[in-house]
C-alpha cells in the first residue's frame, strides 16, 4: 500500500499543476506540504475516527517523491467485478481495463489472473509524434510525475512505448465501448439472431463468406431506431441489402439498417438513439423479414453484439 506521506505531496503537485502553476514553482512548496501534512496529522474523522499518519523518515525529500509503479496478480474470484476488484486495491476500474487490455468487462474469467498497479492510472501506448508533454497534456495529467513514473527524462519519446499516465482515466467512448453499453439495439422489441457476425455459408451461393452483420430477424414493418446518435449519410436501395441507411457517429463509427420495407429519414438528418428511421423488411437478398445490421469503425466492421448488453 501507499501511505499518506508518499500520497500527500503527489496531490498537492497534482492540483497545483491544474492550477497553471509551473513545475518550477512547485519545488519550492515544502512549506505548504509540512502544512497541509500537520494539519492531516492532526484530522480526527467522524465519530472519533482517527487517521493514523506515518511518522517522518529524516532525510526524505517531500517534492522528489512520486509513488513507485510496480504490480501485483490477482486472480478473478467467483462473483468479481472489475468495478469490484478496482475498489478493493483503491484505484480506478480504468486502470485494470486499460493495463489488462480488457475489452469487455462481462468477460471476466474465474482464475484468470489481473495486473493489478499500485497507482492509479492507465496505460497508452505512444504513438508517431507524441511526445511526454503532449501526451500529459491530452490527458491532463502532471507532466513531471509522468515523467518520473515512466523514466523519462527528456521530451521525447519513440513510438509504440508504453507509457503509465498516472491518474487518467479512459476516454469516455472507450470506457462504453468496454462496458458494452455503447450502442442501443436498432429493435426495441422482440427478435432472434437469425445469423451471426463472422464467417458461414451463404445461404445463396452456398460459398463460405464472411457475414458483416447480425441479422435479427422480427416480423414486417416493425420499427428500426438509429443505434446512436449521429447524423445519415446516405440511404438507397441495393441488389444485396435491398433499402437501407447508413448513419455516421462520433469516433469514427457508421451504422448500416438493411432489408427494410420503408426508409423514414433521409440523408443529413440528425437522429439519436431514440429516433425512429425505418421498417423491418425483406427487400434485397433476403429469406424473411430481418434487419442486416452492420457497425463500421474506422471503416473496418467489428461484431455489433459486443456493443451493446
Ligand atoms: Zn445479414
Amino acid at each position: 500500500m501507499i501511505s499518506y506521506r508518499l500520497f500527500v505531496p503527489v496531490i498537492i503537485l497534482t492540483l497545483l499543476v491544474s492550477c497553471g502553476i509551473r513545475t518550477a514553482d512547485i519545488l519550492h512548496t515544502d512549506s505548504l506540504i509540512d502544512a497541509k501534512k500537520a494539519s492531516m496529522q492532526n484530522f480526527t474523522g467522524v465519530g472519533g475516527f482517527s487517521v493514523d499518519m506515518p511518522a517522518e523518515v529524516p532525510g526524505s525529500s517531500e517534492t522528489e517523491e512520486i509513488p513507485e509503479l510496480y504490480y501485483t496478480v490477482y486472480r478473478v474470484q467467483k462473483g468479481d467485478m472489475v468495478g469490484k476488484i478496482a475498489e478493493q486495491f483503491g484505484i480506478s476500474q480504468d486502470a485494470i481495463i486499460s493495463i489488462n487490455r480488457l475489452k469487455n468487462t462481462r468477460g471476466l474469467q474465474i482464475g484468470q489472473l489481473l495486473k493489478i498497479p499500485s497507482i492509479d492510472g492507465i496505460v497508452y501506448t505512444a504513438k508517431k509524434g507524441d511526445t511526454p508533454e503532449s501526451i500529459a497534456d491530452r490527458y491532463r495529467v502532471s507532466l513531471e510525475k509522468t515523467a518520473l513514473i515512466n523514466n523519462i527524462s527528456d521530451n521525447s519519446i519513440e513510438a509504440g512505448t508504453l507509457v503509465f499516465i498516472p491518474d487518467a482515466k479512459l476516454d469516455w467512448v472507450t470506457l462504453q465501448e468496454i462496458n458494452g453499453d455503447l450502442f442501443r439495439k436498432p429493435l426495441r422489441g422482440s427478435y432472434y439472431i437469425s445469423s451471426r457476425y463472422g464467417w458461414r455459408n451463404n445461404p445463396f451461393s452456398g460459398s463460405r463468406t464472411f457475414h458483416n452483420g447480425i441479422d435479427m430477424a422480427t416480423n414486417q414493418g416493425v420499427p428500426v431506431y438509429a443505434a446512436l446518435d449521429g447524423r445519415v449519410s446516405a440511404t438507397g436501395f441495393d441488389p444485396v441489402y435491398g433499402n437501407y441507411i447508413i448513419i455516421s457517429h462520433h469516433s469514427g463509427y457508421q451504422t448500416m439498417y438493411a432489408h427494410l420495407s420503408a426508409i423514414q429519414t433521409a440523408r443529413g438528418r440528425q437522429v439519436t438513439a431514440s429516433t425512429r428511421i425505418g421498417q423491418v423488411g425483406n427487400t434485397g437478398q433476403s429469406t424473411g423479414p430481418h434487419l442486416h445490421f452492420t457497425v463500421y469503425k474506422n471503416r473496418s466492421t467489428i461484431n455489433p453484439s459486443t456493443l451493446w448488453n
